[in-house]
């Protein structure tokens, strides 16, 4: 029996949904709407008579320069987490909030004084909706590994961009550039002890390192504050989504977490 079209098509959506796909793009835009309306068209449409009305407004090309400028002027004058919390919602200068994937700026959460400041890659489908980072299956993945490791209370959770790239892309070295004078006010505000950057793309954007993340895991490296000098250590691991594909590499961010529990007690006079 051959299967009705229109549910083909739906176990092919719930397929790819199921697979992670929720997003497609082509190079061109591809007006799907005026291709159904073409198709279904009677064979005398009516011409409606209209004044015409004004342009769609392209968001105007940003211009990293003054991007940046403005996120430092802006990340600058804020002392408080609220202060940043608006401030990144206020700004335009990221391509990513343009680009019309997001729905909100996703920037923080988490204890305000924590010990450990996580830093992931983007927010995804899940923080989008929730305005909240790492909120969705790697998220909790990540939740459950800092619990067990006896963090739970004492993390706060931030990533390297604030805004959801389409296709849940990775950021591009410029928006995660455009992104960092928040970022940098968030780590001077929240004042942790140590650092954990989840997955190669938060690793190799706050280190300023180019090696692959397998490489990176695991060892110790330093965070400069280019504004103070001040220096903050800093450790890498595998990001939860890469776990959630290959379990095995759990060991691994296991032993990440155990050193990092370890220097944290140190730091505090607790071993
Ligand atoms: N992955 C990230 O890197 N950050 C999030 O907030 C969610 C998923």
């Amino acid at each position: 029996m051959q299967s009705h079209p229109a549910a083909a098509l739906e176990s092919l959506l719930a397929f790819w949904t199921e697979a992670g796909v929720d997003a497609l793009y082509q190079d061109a835009p591809h007006d799907r709407l005026a291709e159904g309306a073409r198709r279904a068209a009677p064979p005398k449409p009516a011409v409606v008579a209209r004044a015409p009305g004004p342009v769609a407004a392209r968001p105007a090309a940003i211009d990293a320069g003054s991007a940046l400028r403005e996120a430092q002027r802006a990340a600058a004058a804020c002392t408080t987490l609220v202060e940043l919390t608006s401030a990144i919602a206020a700004f335009d200068g990221c391509g990513l909030k343009r680009a019309g994937a997001a729905r909100q700026a996703v920037f923080a959460r988490g204890a305000p004084e924590a010990d450990v400041m996580v830093i992931g890659e983007a927010p995804g489908a899940e923080e989008d909706v929730q305005g909240r980072p790492f909120v969705g299956r790697s998220g909790q993945l990540l939740d459950r590994m800092l619990a067990a490791a006896g963090l739970e209370g004492r993390v706060f959770i931030t990533n390297t961009v604030f805004w959801r790239p389409p296709g849940d892309a990775q950021p591009s070295p410029q928006d995660q550039a455009i992104c960092e004078p928040f970022l940098h006010r968030a780590i001077v505000i929240v004042k942790p002890q140590v650092l954990l950057l989840t997955g190669g793309a938060a690793a190799k954007s706050v280190l300023k390192m180019s090696e692959g993340i397998l490489s990176l895991r695991g060892r110790w490296s330093e965070w400069t504050d280019p504004e103070s000098g001040a220096t903050l250590p800093a450790m890498a691991t595998l990001h939860p989504a890469f776990l959630l594909r290959q379990p095995q590499a759990k060991k691994k961010s296991w032993s990440d977490l155990m050193s990092l529990r370890a220097r944290l007690d140190r730091l505090q006079g607790l071993a």
